[in-house]
């Protein structure tokens, strides 16, 4: 029973990234093709389009619509003026070294969970990086570090915050959910992570 209910969760779970595929393609062809459409008016077209009704697919369709809007803007950014906000959460709550401080927790790479290979990637790329503790303490981090443009990983709450507060300053965003949400030990696709650092620069 509980092999049938483990298989059913996988077929589902592989359905479930084949339309994210799908409402990504789509959310950039709508892009490409109208004219001033806000986050929601993107996201709604291409939900009625698939016939999504399911509120995880929902809310990613949402906080896509945001990144295929802010891209181009994004770009423009070079690496050295973009950072990415890392939720506390993704860390393994028991071995954590990190201590913390008004710039949020700062990882040591002790390598008990992913938050040292984000960090080094961001590092790597030139980008600076902050460990905050949600929507609100991302925002403070903003207003402090005044970055030119953010990329942040996220629940959709915190996610959907951050990015409609951040977007009024004028700052473009790029924004990838966790793919297992909570308050912690939560997780994140690292390769979409990577697909978002290595945004390309065109501010030259
Ligand atoms: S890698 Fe960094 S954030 Fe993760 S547990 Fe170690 S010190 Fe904490």
């Amino acid at each position: 029973m509980s092999h049938k209910q483990t298989s059913a969760e996988t077929i589902d779970e592989i359905q479930k990234i084949d339309i994210r595929s799908k409402i990504r393609q789509l959310l950039e062809t709508y892009e490409a093709t109208e004219q001033m459409l806000t986050p929601m008016e993107l996201a709604e077209k291409v939900k009625l389009e698939l016939e999504i009704e399911d509120e995880d697919l929902s809310n990613f369709a949402l906080i896509e619509a945001g990144n295929v809007l802010n891209q181009s803007a994004y770009e423009y950014v070079r690496q050295g003026d973009r950072i990415v906000l890392i939720p506390h959460c993704l860390r393994d709550a028991e071995k954590c070294i990190a201590p913390i401080d008004d710039e949020g927790y700062h990882c040591q790479k002790c390598g008990s969970c992913i938050i040292s290979e984000i960090t080094q990637a961001a590092e790597d790329r030139g980008i600076k990086w902050y460990m905050v503790g949600g929507g609100s303490h991302a925002i403070q981090i903003v207003k402090n570090a005044r970055p030119r443009a953010v990329f942040g990983i996220a629940c959709f709450d915190d996610a959907k915050l951050a990015v409609d507060k951040i977007g009024e300053y004028g700052i473009p965003t790029q924004a990838v959910l966790l793919s297992k949400a909570g308050c912690v030990n939560t997780e994140v696709d690292f390769d979409r992570v990577l697909v978002k650092l290595d945004i390309p620069d065109s501010s030259d």
